[in-house]
């Protein structure tokens, strides 16, 4: 099952690829809220696969919104792939990693122009991106995935200089630029995957590739962040997780390299779809 944010109303994607509005389909019984979904998820997902759906809409990808646009809590995992701990100059975490936050007004749809700050050093960062759809609090792996609507692509869109300056890491701020957290192009539930453990992530900048590697190279699975994060603290309904980056980011290259006016970055994960971000200096 795809569900959308089509024009900032809630829409399944339908097997032509074509937008259900939720709220007309369902004959006003749930609302039009992307977001507001989650609080009923469970309600939400025995009816969407019984009802009888009427015939879609087509859309353009530049109506997409992020399929949860404004949630409760951005949690986000750093050095989660070995390769990636290893280019940045760490040791890979054991325990738990690194968990920071993407504050919500960066979040964006899949197909965006995302304004580069000025002097700064702009990065990019593909991840699978997990929306909770039940309360997750103490939770063990094997019952995780139970807490998850459901996955999405996303970019942990990093300017460098404000991430790194002062006497510790600013990554709140430093990801937290308006547009750098697109999310999409919509959230696929896990049954719709044939293996939501293991796919394919990868990005390119203007179709050179600069990320590719698999989400069964996490170093905590989806269900290991699930469960150890819900150990600390209230994992709510809505809420987006930011799984952690492959290896292949600006920091870790030599020379180092940085978004430019004009570079188009494009981020794909298998069974899911793919993001578009132009930047403009
Ligand atoms: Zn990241």
């Amino acid at each position: 099952m795809r569900v959308a944010n089509v024009s900032g109303r809630l829409a399944l994607i339908d097997d032509q690829g074509a937008a259900v509005d939720v709220e007309r389909a369902s004959g006003g019984r749930f609302s039009s809220s992307p977001q507001a979904v989650y609080d009923e998820w469970t309600r939400f997902r025995a009816w969407a696969e019984s009802a009888e759906l009427p015939p879609g809409e087509p859309f353009d990808a530049r109506d997409l919104g992020a399929p949860a646009p404004a949630p409760r809590q951005v949690l986000a995992a750093g050095l989660n792939y070995r390769d990636h701990a290893s280019e940045s100059g760490f040791d890979a975490p054991e325990g738990l990693p690194p968990v920071f936050t993407k504050f919500a007004s960066s979040i964006t749809g899949p197909v965006t122009e995302v304004r580069l700050p000025e002097g700064g050093h702009t990065d990019w960062e593909v991840e699978l991106v997990a929306v909770i759809g039940v309360e997750a609090r103490d939770v063990s792996a094997d019952e995780a995935w139970g807490h998850v609507a459901g996955l999405a692509v996303g970019q942990d869109i990093s300017e460098r200089i404000t991430q790194l300056q002062g006497p510790a890491p600013q990554f709140g701020l430093g990801k937290s630029f308006p547009g750098f957290a697109p999310i999409g192009p919509w959230l696929v539930t896990p049954d719709g995957l044939a293996d939501p453990d293991d796919l394919e992530l990868s990005c390119a900048i203007n179709g050179e590739q600069v990320q590719k590697s698999r989400t069964g190279n996490l170093i905590f699975s989806v269900p290991q962040l699930v469960a150890r994060l819900s150990a600390v603290l209230s994992l709510l309904p809505g809420d987006v997780l930011f799984t952690g980056t492959p290896a292949g980011v600006g920091l870790g290259r030599d020379p180092q390299r940085w978004l430019a006016d004009g570079d188009e970055l494009v981020s794909r994960i298998e069974g899911i779809g793919e993001l578009r971000q132009t930047f403009v200096g």
